[in-house]
């Protein structure tokens, strides 16, 4: 399985791109940056997108992504959300007020994007993907993601808070490779995170005492102006197999 961290940061600033992480070409996990990183011809190469939820930094890059390739896709992007999620796409983004409701262009037989919810903890396969959204202590019904594929799964939390649910389906995982989670906030900044609902370094490492232990982990979502100080602070931990994409466009192999 291949993952590319086209964008894995908690802001969008010069060289900064938001959460987008595209798995073996086909699925796409949160659209915060797909227009802006990757070429027309591979977004056109995308067939389903789940998003953990309908903050602007998980999902602006679908505008520009319908735009670029409602002509030239393959396929329907098959869109997958909490109902909550796909509520606020139709209502507030596709809703021909602030950009045009895809679901009907370039025509109703084969429209550039389709809806498609999900309860949380029911799978859902597509493709050769079996994917299980897990709730997260993030708002607008958030989600996790276990993503499995040829006998293997990665683990994205996606933006969330101190939660103990999605800890309890990694630690049954079959063959985790990777939790891919976040940390937004300074120390200093612990209220701004509370209320929020993100991760500071300290807050992080009392969520690590409930993570499966042996398997990597990728913090994501640093917030642009506060990169250097989260990076040292996480450093600090020392806590072993901790890595932090602060670069976009980084790619794993598992
Ligand atoms: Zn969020
Ligand atoms: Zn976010």
């Amino acid at each position: 399985m291949k993952i590319e961290f086209l964008g894995a940061q908690g802001g969008v600033a010069s060289g900064f791109n938001a959460t987008s992480f595209l798995v073996n070409d086909d699925l796409l996990i949160d659209a915060g940056s797909v227009a802006s990183t990757l070429a027309v011809e591979r977004q056109a190469l995308i067939k389903y997108i789940f998003l953990t939820h309908s903050h602007l930094d998980h999902i602006k890059d679908l505008a520009f992504l319908c735009d670029n390739c409602f002509v030239t896709r393959e396929h329907t992007f098959e869109i997958f959300g909490h109902s909550t999620t796909i509520i606020n796409l139709k209502n507030h983004l596709f809703n021909d007020a602030i950009w045009p409701d895809f679901s009907v262009l370039p025509n109703l037989e084969n429209p550039a994007i389709r809806y498609n919810t999900f309860v949380p903890e029911d799978e859902v396969i597509v493709g050769k993907y079996k994917i299980t959204p897990i709730t997260v202590n993030h708002p607008g019904d958030a989600v996790g993601f276990l993503v499995e594929f040829e006998g293997k799964t990665i683990l994205f939390s996606g933006d969330t808070s101190q939660t103990s649910r999605i800890w309890e389906f990694a630690n049954q995982a079959k063959n985790l490779q990777a939790i891919v989670t976040e940390v937004s906030f300074p120390n200093s900044m612990i209220g701004v995170a509370k209320a929020s609902y993100h991760h500071t370094a300290e807050t992080f490492a009392e969520e690590y005492t409930k993570m499966p232990k042996g398997v990597p982990i990728y913090l994501t979502h640093l917030k642009p102006t506060y990169q250097d100080q989260i990076i040292s602070e996480i450093r600090k931990l020392g806590i072993d197999g901790v890595n932090i994409i602060h670069h976009d466009g980084k790619i794993l192999n598992f």
